[in-house]
């Protein structure tokens, strides 16, 4: 099949009213897939499939809704955009605005960016501005710019945003042939958990599919403000692209919540950790920290009754681990350092 990105596969879903207008870096028909290894270790009888968005272009989901987000710019006249981000949006928007020609102005939370990330907005020529505070308020600033400047605000809270990232749910369903019973997923700024619900809900009203999924989505312990039902301040975590207090799209994640009979829940660093490890070591899947919060939820849930036996479960795992090395190399068994022996190589690796 050829594949000409998000806008071009299922446009008739997505507001870019001319085909001329695509910005595209083919982005989306990401892998799905079967996670047998971690089957075997659940207490459930569960089918679980994992959605790699870490092979989209610039290694996260976040490029579904830059498409269309930039695309929509570009069919204003729009001369930029702006946008604040944890890191993954920030690099999305400068790879989409470079290939469009726009400018693209990232506002980001100085030394919680993970390197990758950074690296990304600089080489594709944003204008970086890094601030002494937390995503939450480069959000509010963004915001505040984006009202009073002829900028276009590419967070989440943009709609188009949203209707790029609900493709995700599109590609899951034309792949399985049905919806998933379960779709976890990590829940940052909550757009994403309320883009894959509109996606399924419009895949069912629109007779491609015959179920709905419980959306089951799950925020870090130290920055857990929908499951807590408050503001966090100071939001901690390991996870540095669900590090947020305040999500923009917080009554929209309960609504998928709650319409679908699911549950949003929370996990721990360790946790998160523990199941990025096991993804990479059992699955062959690196992800980032933050993208193993559906997993680690997975593994919370397992052996409760919250899964229905012979569920056909999908988890996003949302970027590639290749963005945040520092956490991999740290959570990992350090490499042994030996003399130039073949004997002392033989001794290391255990032959
Ligand atoms: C943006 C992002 C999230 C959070 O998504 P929201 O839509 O903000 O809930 C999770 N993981 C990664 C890797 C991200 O880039």
């Amino acid at each position: 099949m050829e594949w000409n990105g998000v806008l071009d596969h299922y446009f008739n879903y997505l507001p870019v009213k001319e085909r001329k207008n695509i910005v595209s870096l083919s982005e989306g028909n990401s892998p799905l897939i079967r996670a047998r290894n971690i089957e075997e270790t659940l207490n459930d009888d569960l089918k679980v499939y994992l959605k790699y968005e870490g092979a989209n272009p610039t290694g996260s989901f976040k490029d579904r809704g830059m498409t269309v987000a930039v695309s929509k710019a570009v069919e204003k006249g729009e001369k930029a955009v702006i946008c604040a981000s944890t890191g993954n949006t920030s690099a999305s928007a400068a790879a989409f605005a470079a290939k469009s020609g726009l400018e693209a102005i990232v506002v980001i939370p100085e030394g919680k960016i993970a390197f990758g990330k950074l690296s990304q907005a600089m080489m594709h020529g944003a204008k970086v501005v890094q601030i002494k505070g937390n995503f939450d308020e480069a959000l509010e600033m963004v915001l505040e710019i984006s009202d009073d400047y002829p900028v276009t605000l590419v967070n989440s809270l943009n709609p188009n945003r949203i209707e790029g990232q609900k493709t995700a749910s599109f590609e899951i369903s034309d792949f399985l042939g049905r919806a998933p019973d379960y779709h976890l997923l990590p829940v940052g700024n909550a757009g994403n958990i309320t883009a894959y619900w509109k996606g399924y809900k419009e895949y069912y009203d629109s007779g491609k599919t015959g179920r709905l999924p419980k959306m089951t989505g799950f925020q870090a312990a130290g920055s857990s403000p929908i499951v807590d039902g408050k503001k966090v301040e100071n939001p901690e975590t390991v996870a540095t692209a669900i590090r947020i207090g305040n999500p923009a799209s917080w009554e929209k994640a309960e609504r998928a919540r709650d319409e679908s009979g699911g549950m949003i829940g929370k996990v721990t660093d360790d946790e998160l950790v523990n199941a990025y490890r096991t993804l990479a070591a059992s699955e062959g899947v690196f992800c980032e920290p933050a993208s193993a919060a559906s997993v680690a939820g997975l593994f919370k849930m397992d052996g409760t009754d919250y899964f229905d036996q012979g569920s056909v479960i999908t988890c996003t795992l949302t970027g590639h681990g290749l963005k945040d090395p520092d956490v991999a190399i740290e959570s990992s068994e350090q490499p042994k350092t030996v003399g130039k022996s073949v004997s002392e190589v033989l001794e290391v690796a255990g032959l």
